[in-house]
């Protein structure tokens, strides 16, 4: 720190800060309970960071800085009031696209800055800079590519052709190359042009051949791509706070992509390669079946939800679409009233994004201390419980995930819903879930079906417990 000046000094303390408040503020992430905090410290973290960039020598002028303050603070706040929970996943992606353009533009910036300066550059800035923009670049269309997915804008489907995987190779190989002529000579606009075209189009070419049920694990994906650009980014500048920041978000956004993957019982490769939307697509093609399932009414549900000791609630993708959170909490505390126990059963993959179950619960204020930590727990407590309340899930609940090999969902972890004395199943009709197959839970002997949009049913459920 000797050769640093005492801004120098105090802008390396802040980023140490920082680092230190971003390290914190993800540990807390861990926890439902203590996520709130985490989130909170770790955007303190980046106020320091940000100020403390502000005060950098290099920067010659606010007025732009606080032009982009201003525009994407207005952006930011706007988006979170204006964005349904359910289009979070969308959101999400499009914040990274964000993230990695962002990385993009500063390796642009650099490069050219570089082209026009007769300073001689170091072999790590060179290939840094060749990194950020393939990383960056890939991040920023696919990214967009998954938006436009998910906000059905395009087919949600996978989208496959003929030579689809060589043409990719062949495309990587070719960044590779730029990359490596960019290391060894890096002022040469007409390879970094190339790097920057092939890179956008292998964003897109990337994220098209997944389906729309892998979605969810390409954005986790991404989200990572975006910090490993930061980090890439990070390098290119000499800013140790990004290198930080940017590795936190690759590694954690890695680790997520992997338990995603273990949760749906499936392997990146297959994820990424694999198709799986057009292969879902198919299953789904076969319909259900045509047995009976047994319908009943909302005073019937009331009664056995009434007089039951112990409930537990299995939330799924259906509750979100419905919107029905508050009035399962209402449920809930009416039905504790009456001193029966009311439990939660989150399934890893309930819902389009990870913790999607938990965060529109706790938007709900339901009591960390009702959801139960585990699938393990939640099947041995499900094997005494008198009813399980099944509201909008599915694939999550579904028996073929263990007792049929032939069954896409086979060898996923899932909520043993049909092992309660009682379950009672919410939803609309007889739709399929995520993965587009049957469910043997929805015909079982001890399995009630009370059909209608979750929050509808829901109030309907309330009334009736209270006139139980
Ligand atoms: P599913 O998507 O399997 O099923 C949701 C069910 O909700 C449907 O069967 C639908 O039936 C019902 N439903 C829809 N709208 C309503 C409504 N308004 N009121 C009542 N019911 C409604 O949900 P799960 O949460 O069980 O499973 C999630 C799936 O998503 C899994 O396959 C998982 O692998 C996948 N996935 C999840 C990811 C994540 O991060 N969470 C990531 C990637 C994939 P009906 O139409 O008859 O109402």
């Amino acid at each position: 720190m000797s050769g640093l000046s005492g801004t120098g000094v105090a802008i390396a303390i802040a980023y140490l800060v920082a680092s230190v408040l971003f390290i914190f503020g993800l540990k807390l992430l861990s926890s439902a309970a203590t996520a709130r905090r985490g989130n909170l410290i770790a955007g303190i973290g980046m106020l320091v960071a940000v100020a403390a960039t502000l005060l950098e020598q290099e920067i010659v002028t606010l007025r732009w800085i606080a032009l982009g303050v201003v525009i994407g603070a207005v952006a930011g706040l706007w988006l979170a009031a204006a964005v349904k929970m359910t289009a979070m996943p969308q959101m999400v992606a499009l914040l990274n696209g964000f993230g990695g353009g962002a990385s993009a533009l500063v390796a642009a910036a650099e490069f050219y800055r570089i082209e026009a300066s007769s300073a001689a550059v170091t072999t790590d800035v060179a290939l840094s800079t060749a990194l950020t923009m393939l990383i960056g670049a890939v991040t920023f269309t696919g990214s967009l590519v998954a938006f436009a997915k998910l906000q059905e804008m395009v087919t949600g489907r996978a989208v496959t052709y003929p030579l689809q995987k060589p043409i990719n190779a062949l495309l990587f190989l070719g960044a590779l190359a730029a990359i490596v002529i960019l290391t060894v000579a890096i002022a040469h606009p007409g390879v970094f042009l190339a790097l920057t075209i092939i890179s956008l189009l292998l964003g897109v070419l990337l994220v098209i051949p997944i389906g729309g049920a892998d979605m969810p694990v390409v954005i986790s994906l991404l989200n990572s791509y975006s910090g490993i650009a930061g980090a890439a980014a990070g390098f290119v500048l000499h800013n140790n706070v990004l290198i930080i920041a940017g590795a936190l978000v690759g590694a954690s956004g890695i680790i997520l992509t992997q338990i995603m993957c273990r949760a749906m019982n499936r392997s990146l490769t297959n994820v990424l390669f694999g198709a799986f939307g057009a292969q879902a697509a198919t299953a789904a093609a076969g319909g259900t079946e045509a047995r009976p399932m047994r319908a009943i009414t909302a005073d019937d549900a009331a009664v056995m939800l009434a007089y039951a000791q112990s409930v537990i609630v299995i939330p799924g993708y259906g509750l979100a679409v419905a919107q029905g959170q508050h009035t399962v909490r209402e449920l809930a505390s009416l039905l504790e009233k009456r001193g029966v126990d009311v439990k939660y059963a989150i399934h890893p993959v309930a819902g389009r994004m990870p913790g999607h179950m938990n965060v529109i619960l706790s938007e709900a204020q339901v009591d960390y201390d009702a959801l139960i930590n585990s699938l393990d727990e939640a099947n041995s407590l499900l094997d005494r419980a008198d009813v399980a309340l099944v509201v909008g899930a599915n694939d999550t609940v579904n028996p073929a995930a263990e007792n049929d090999r032939s069954s896409p969902l086979y060898g996923m972890p899932v909520v043993e819903a049909w092992k309660a004395k009682q379950v009672i199943v919410m939803k609309r009709g007889r739709g399929t879930g995520f993965a587009g197959v049957d469910n043997a839970l929805f015909y079982g002997d001890n399995t009630s079906m009370l059909f209608g949009d979750a929050k509808k049913s829901l109030t309907e459920l309330v009334s009736a417990v209270k006139g139980v």
